[in-house]
């Protein structure tokens, strides 16, 4: 292969969504001579099936201004690498169900206000004003996010791939790499079976695989990547009239819900619902001896679980009744 690079400023490993973020933005800082491997196609590892919300709240400083800091990259990322792609600002509804977990809601909105984000509390009444679906009886207040929202996963990957490759990012897809030396000069050679590539840093993005691959840099002083799979799953119903009317009269998508106490997402999927359980027991995956990580799982999901969440999916049906009107049209349970 004539022009496969043999040297790079850096090489990352993986092209999900953080690899090729990763290389846009060492390209935006004018580090264009960079080159990220992907052992399959863009986006097949946990990327290309992620349901997309792009949340703004956390109770770390660091990481509400890094999300902001998304909200803001994705607003106008189509329109500056020309890939247009749909990213929706809702706004989000966080239940509160206690006065703890409303102080939580008064800290995290004088933070985000703080950053710019015109994040208000509201009472149960004021929620039900902009989500008429919604039961509000139990609760003690909600948190109003203005910019929380979500993305195709895909479409913003291949966006940042595009941009990192118009200003002279290399992507080279279907090639694994498969190891790392490094030289006495501490430059590193990363291996792969179209040939090997000198650079002075490697990133490694491999999503599920980042354990495995950092074991490559084990022999140098490397430590084991401390991480596990975990199955995760989210279910989409079938359309609901009820929400096509609304979207026309309003003229806009419903909000996300979130309720962090019984543990749920639950946003507007096209006229259906995208319920996204966080389960209390979740299921690990590729954990022992008669369960190994395969070599290569690029876009493929496990059998769904229904019965493990249940209970969630019964909350989430009381709180939004209008859910229990339509029938599961399917179900994601990735990595
Ligand atoms: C069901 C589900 C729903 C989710 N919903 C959301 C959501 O709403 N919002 C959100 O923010 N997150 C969500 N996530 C999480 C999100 O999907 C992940 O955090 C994200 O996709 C991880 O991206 P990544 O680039 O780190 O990994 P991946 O997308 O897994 O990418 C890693 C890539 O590395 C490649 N690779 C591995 N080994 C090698 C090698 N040796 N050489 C070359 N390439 C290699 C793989 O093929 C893969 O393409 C969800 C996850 C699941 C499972």
């Amino acid at each position: 292969m004539s022009d496969f690079p043999t040297k790079a400023r850096v090489v990352i490993i993986g092209g999900g969504v953080i690899g090729a973020s990763s290389l846009y933005h060492l390209a935006k800082k004018g580090w264009t001579d960079c080159v990220l491997l992907e052992k399959n196609e863009l986006t097949a590892g946990s990327t290309w099936h992620a349901a997309g919300n792009v949340p703004t709240f956390s109770t770390s400083w660091s990481i509400m201004n890094m999300q902001r800091y998304s909200t803001e990259l994705y607003a106008r990322l189509g329109e500056e690498v020309d890939y247009p792609m749909n990213y929706h600002q809702t706004g989000s509804i966080r239940l509160a169900h206690t006065k703890e977990r409303m102080q939580e809601f008064e800290r995290a909105c004088s933070m985000g206000r703080y950053q710019g984000i015109e994040m208000e509390i509201w009472t149960p009444e004021q929620a039900k004003e902009h989500y008429p679906f919604l039961e509000t009886h139990d609760l003690e207040g909600v948190l109003w996010d203005p910019s929380d929202g979500d993305i195709d996963p895909a479409q913003v990957t291949q966006a940042l791939a595009k941009g990192a490759r118009d200003m002279g990012a290399k992507i080279i897809r279907f090639c694994p790499a498969t190891g790392v030396t490094q030289k006495e000069d501490k430059t590193w050679i990363v291996h792969t079976e179209k040939g090997d590539i000198a650079c002075d840093y490697v990133v490694n993005a491999a999503g599920y695989y980042a354990q495995r691959v950092g074991e490559y840099f084990k022999p140098y002083g490397g430590r084991t990547v401390p991480m596990m799979v975990m199955s995760h799953q989210y279910l989409l119903t079938e359309q609901i009239d009820e929400i096509e009317a609304h979207v026309k009269e309003s003229g806009k998508k419903l909000p996300l819900i979130r309720d962090v106490d019984v543990s749920y997402y639950l946003r507007q999927e096209k006229n259906g619902y995208n319920l996204g359980p966080y389960e209390p027991n979740c299921r690990g995956h590729w954990m022992s001896e008669d369960d190994q990580m395969p070599d290569d799982f690029s876009f493929q999901l496990w059998q769904d679980d229904l019965d493990r969440i249940e209970d969630i999916v019964t909350d989430a049906m009381e709180r939004v009744p209008l859910m229990a009107t339509s029938g599961v049209s399917s179900v994601f349970n990735g990595p």
